[in-house]
């Protein structure tokens, strides 16, 4: 029966869901999961909707104080999570991934977590509706615990929550990260997670020549330690069928995505060629001057919304506004 409402929720026109959610101001009564989940079962009926409302607006505020608010786009294996949890740390900010948020709910066993484990295993997008739900959740808990800023990674995936994103948490940055579609197969099948201590890391070991004007890329695997060697497993969803799905899938949602973001003119392109070691001072030196407007910003106590969304972090990057922004490419060479 839940399966049924989920997908015809899903079916629903969500940028309707998404432009309720953007014009109401209502506040949220800090909702959890099971009552989205009493929702779902109630059917779309017209009390859903102002549950869709109640969102990240009333986690996070709606204004901006310069605190950093970046999202780091891109398909999957391109590495979102690997740049984003260290740019994340080493500015001191949260690293907000909804794909993990889904899998914490998948692994707490609730129903709605069953519903989740279906749509992830094929490859499908989780309804707009219960990401908003579990990131509204995600930020008040990191605004309890005091949270200066975020990286979003994995989040928007689709136009509605790209929209609801904008309007609500005013992103001063969004990060385009491309790599040759050629290794992100590649990339997504070598990775692994050591249960024990749950870090990342990556056995493909990926040499690709340069082709049609692209770069070379050399990325040399990122071996486990042997203490992690012995508890390695795969996501179920890391999978060549399920992988190919998911790139398709992202194929179709990127450009509308994108569209949102380049006309507010905080979209920024960055490819990457290489491993970590060579990738992250290039990225770290790319981001400096939005990091140094949001800090701008919030020392100046107002109007940071304007300055680091628009004129500042576009002008740090020599960018014009609304236009597409400069693009890096990272340095290519082994690791
Ligand atoms: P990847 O970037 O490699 O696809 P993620 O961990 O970000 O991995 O996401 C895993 C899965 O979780 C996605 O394939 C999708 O099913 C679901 N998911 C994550 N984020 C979202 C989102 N913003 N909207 C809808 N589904 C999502």
């Amino acid at each position: 029966m839940l399966q049924s409402v989920v997908s015809s929720l899903a079916r629903r026109r969500a940028s309707v869901a998404a432009q309720a959610w953007l014009q109401s101001s209502v506040l949220s009564s800090n909702l959890s999961i099971i009552s989205q989940e009493a929702e779902l079962q109630a059917g779309p009926s017209s009390s859903h909707q102002p549950a869709l409302t109640r969102t990240l607006s009333s986690a996070s505020g709606t204004e901006n104080n310069g605190e950093i608010r970046w999202v780091f786009l891109g398909p999957p294996g391109v590495g979102k999570g690997t740049y984003a949890s260290r740019v994340a740390r080493h500015l001191g900010i949260a690293h907000i991934a909804t794909g993990d948020l889904i899998r914490d709910e998948i692994k707490a066993g609730s129903a709605v977590g069953k519903q989740m484990k279906d749509i992830v295993s094929h490859g499908k997008l989780v309804p707009d509706e219960l990401i908003f739900k579990l990131l509204e959740q995600r930020l008040q808990a990191g605004k309890a615990a005091g949270e200066k800023g975020f990286i979003l990674d994995g989040f928007p995936r689709t136009q509605p929550q790209a929209e609801a994103v904008l309007g609500q948490l005013h992103p001063q940055l969004a990060l385009n990260m491309s790599l040759r579609e050629e290794v992100l197969v590649e990339k997504c099948l070598g990775r692994r997670l050591c249960r024990h201590c749950g870090k990342n890391y990556n056995i493909a070991d990926i040499k690709l020549p340069a082709s049609n004007g692209r770069p070379e890329i050399r990325m040399p695997p990122l071996n486990p330690p042997p203490e992690c060697a012995p508890h390695l497993e795969q996501r179920p969803d890391d999978t060549e069928e399920v992988v190919v799905r998911r790139l398709q899938l992202y194929h179709e949602q990127a450009a509308p995505v994108e569209a949102v973001f380049r006309r507010a003119g905080v979209l920024r392109d960055f490819e990457i060629t290489a491993g970590i070691p060579e990738t992250l001072p290039g990225l770290l030196a790319f981001l400096q001057p939005y990091a140094g407007a949001a800090a701008a910003a919030a020392a100046a106590g107002s109007a940071a919304r304007t300055a680091v969304g628009t004129s500042a972090a576009g002008s740090a990057a020599g960018a014009e506004h609304g236009g597409r922004g400069s693009k890096v490419v990272a340095a290519a060479g082994g690791r």
